[in-house]
């Protein structure tokens, strides 16, 4: 799921891939919770992350949009990653996931 977010947040904001940097963490230690961060590299910012913030339901319907209509089974490059990286299982994972998060942001 970080590695779709992280590839298609800067079609999102149209700048360069290396603008952003994306980490994804079981536990982060400031939100207690599995947390993918999506965070701009130059220092102080250019104002990419409110863009990102703002527009946040957009990216994860687009990466879930991506991730269905993909043709491959179980993840490849053009989605969640080849499947020698995220396992037999990554695609469906970060499915679940992406609908997980709309559902929530849907109840509040
Ligand atoms: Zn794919």
């Amino acid at each position: 799921m970080a590695n779709l977010l992280g590839n298609i947040a800067p079609l999102e904001l149209m700048c360069e891939p290396g603008d952003l940097g994306v980490t994804a963490q079981v536990r982060s230690p400031f939100t207690g919770e599995p947390t993918i961060y999506i965070y701009e590299k130059y220092p102080g910012g250019v104002g990419y992350s409110e863009q990102l913030f703002a527009g946040h339901s957009r990216l994860i319907w687009r990466a879930l949009s991506i991730l269905t209509n993909c043709l491959c089974d179980l993840g490849c490059p053009s989605c969640v990653g080849p499947v020698e990286e995220v396992g037999a299982e990554g695609k469906q994972y970060a499915t679940t996931l992406l609908k997980g998060v709309l559902e929530v942001g849907s109840q509040q």
